[in-house]
């Protein structure tokens, strides 16, 4: 492509509104412009990157067994309605009406659209396991859109979903997007470590998030210095429900007797499985004693609250006896210190006993962005707290460190969380009517773009690995006024073409500064200036990312750019 008829406006000055690297970069070397708040224009050069890596999405889905479709962004609530995320998305679903007062939702992820697909086509196991995904623009109504591509409103992603008749189809399938996840990621170059996860809004259990690590990532990762562990930490989950009350609710005391109960004791009383609990409790509140069991298992209905603890609460007749009165369970725990949460939910606990106020999912309840497995040890009743650098790793090798990344792909075992609500279903060997297992597969597209850049970016400008650059070679022809210059390079231009190369060729009338400083700036992975030396065949060819430069013969010029 000739530079002179393309269009790469880029820019001398760092933008004002731009905080990080990649969105500066991709901003002045003219790959984007904002359009919106968190909406982007892709220029031609920032398309070009996104078909490359969406090519090698499609290599490695297409590979794995996973077939493409298209779905429609525009969403009709019903859907929504039916899973029950139109009452639980909240306000980052985009949500519009039509001319006839319907509701609809631009779509923000497709397991509602595609489990409604898949229900109303597949009806034998016969059809089963299938693998479907898509490339998409996806609309999401985010509360700080920031860094341009990484967090946007509207954003490009590769979403997948697989259903199955049985959770060893799902492994095999979830491990097959592992693999295919790990095989595009590193296709684009990166520095990556795949992580173990919350299951977030979604729902599900078994969940890795793909971390391309950074500096200016959001998420933060503690993992092993001795082995593969790896999880993510949400560090700053946000306590958003909870209003604490300056009255206390009612002065607690704790009951030492010598007959308080072992965490043992309790659970097979309670029927909760002892691996699950976290602490046991027995309060006397003025006659009364509330025995309080904190679990960390919350399968809460309500997506919205997620990775809350719960407690099991009963009145006991007295200390010694495990004899109940009355029992509830109240939710739940988070992020301010484990051992105040406990005193909190106990407090709610015993509220719960004493006011009759029950209610695990009551709205004020809840503290949200607490996962125990990973943000502290399960196992260590007595000591709880969340997790640590410089703490034994959980898998006991090795030491935790933390890293910051940015998550450009999410794996999920959704199970029958959609399949369930909606109703998909399939006759199985014995015409037996059975619930689908679900998995879903997620790709940031476009941010995975930003997250490149933001890898490989340098002081100069956009360095990009080749499997994913714009173009292979950026050819500049220093003086066009030249004759010998002008026609060696306009030779060149066909035959490095010809040899199936794609070339930007800078056949502007601009300044040689200019020429260069933009060309630092674009990233193209190798520079073949034609200058001074024409005459002889003499070229000059760069490397961007190392810088290293050596002057070739034209007639070596392919294998060397090669
Ligand atoms: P985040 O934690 O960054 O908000 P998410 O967990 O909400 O992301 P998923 O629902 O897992 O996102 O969506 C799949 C992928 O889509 C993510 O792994 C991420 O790469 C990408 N993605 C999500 N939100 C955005 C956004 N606002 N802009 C660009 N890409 C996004
Ligand atoms: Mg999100
Ligand atoms: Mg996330
Ligand atoms: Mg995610």
């Amino acid at each position: 492509m000739r530079q002179s008829q393309s269009f790469i406006p880029t820019l001398r000055e760092i933008p004002a509104d731009a905080e990080v690297k990649s969105h500066q970069l991709l901003l002045r070397a003219g790959f984007i412009r904002q359009s919106a708040s968190g909406v982007y224009t892709f220029l031609p050069l920032g398309q070009r990157v996104l078909q490359k890596v969406e090519a090698i999405i499609r290599e490695e889905m297409n590979r794995a067994g996973a077939i493409e479709l298209l779905m429609p962004a525009l969403q009709q609530a019903e859907l929504w309605q039916e899973s029950g995320r139109w009452y639980s998305y909240g306000p980052e679903l985009m949500r519009l009406k039509d001319r006839h007062d319907r509701d609809f939702a631009l779509g923000p992820t497709h397991e509602e659209v595609i489990t409604a697909l898949v229900r109303d086509e597949v009806r034998t196991y016969k059809k089963l396991p299938l693998t479907l995904y898509q490339i998409q623009t996806k609309f999401r109504d985010e509360k700080r859109p920031r860094f341009g591509l990484l967090r946007g409103r509207e954003f490009i992603m590769k979403d997948a979903y697989s259903f199955h008749t049985s959770k060893e189809s799902l492994d095999d399938v979830y491990n097959k997007m592992y693999e295919a996840y790990s095989n595009i990621f590193r296709r684009c170059g990166l520095n990556f470590r795949a992580v173990i996860a919350d299951s977030g809004a979604i729902g599900g259990k078994d969940t890795h998030e793909f971390m391309v690590l950074s500096e200016i990532g959001e998420d933060t990762i503690a993992y092993s210095d001795a082995s593969d562990y790896a999880a993510n930490i949400e560090m700053a989950p946000v306590v958003t429900t909870y209003e604490k009350s300056d009255e206390p609710i009612r002065s607690l005391e704790k009951v030492h007797t010598p007959t308080q109960k072992t965490i043992e004791e309790v659970s097979a009383f309670l029927q909760v499985a002892p691996e699950k609990c976290i602490k046991s409790l027995l309060f006397k509140v003025d006659d009364r004693y509330v025995l309080v069991l904190v679990r960390g298992d919350h399968e809460a209905n309500d997506v919205k609250v997620k990775n809350v603890f719960e407690a099991s609460v009963v009145e006991l007749a007295s200390p010694e006896e495990t004899k109940e009165v009355m029992r509830c369970s109240v939710g739940s725990l988070g992020p301010i210190g484990v051992d105040e949460s406990v005193t909190v939910i106990a407090d709610y606990a015993v509220q719960a006993i004493v006011n009759g106020v029950c209610g695990a999912n009551e709205e004020g309840y809840h503290y949200i962005g607490v996962n125990p497995d990973r943000d502290f040890h399960v196992s260590q009743y007595t000591d709880l707290r969340f997790i640590q650098e410089g703490d034994p790793s959980p898998d006991g090798k090795g030491t935790i460190r933390f890293a910051r990344g940015i998550e450009v792909g999410h794996v999920f075992k959704l199970g029958t969380r959609y399949s369930e609500a909606m109703n998909a279903t399939y006759l199985d060997e014995n015409g037996r009517m059975q619930t689908m297992i679900m998995g879903c597969y997620g790709i940031g597209v476009s941010r995975l773009l930003a997250a490149i850049a933001e890898q490989f970016g340098d002081e100069n400008g956009l360095v990009w690995p080749a499997a994913v650059a714009p173009f292979h070679v950026h050819l500049i022809s220093v003086n066009p006024k030249n004759d010998e210059q002008r026609e060696l390079a306009e030779e060149w231009y066909e035959k490095l073409g010809q040899a199936g190369l794609e070339v930007l060729y800078d056949d502007r009338p601009e300044r040689p500064g200019v020429k260069f400083a933009d060309s630092d700036l674009i990233g193209i992975p190798v520079r073949v200036t034609v200058g001074k030396r024409a005459g002889e065949g003499i070229v000059e060819v760069k490397v961007r990312q190392t810088g290293e430069s050596m002057e070739v013969h034209v007639n070596e010029l392919v294998e060397t750019v090669n």
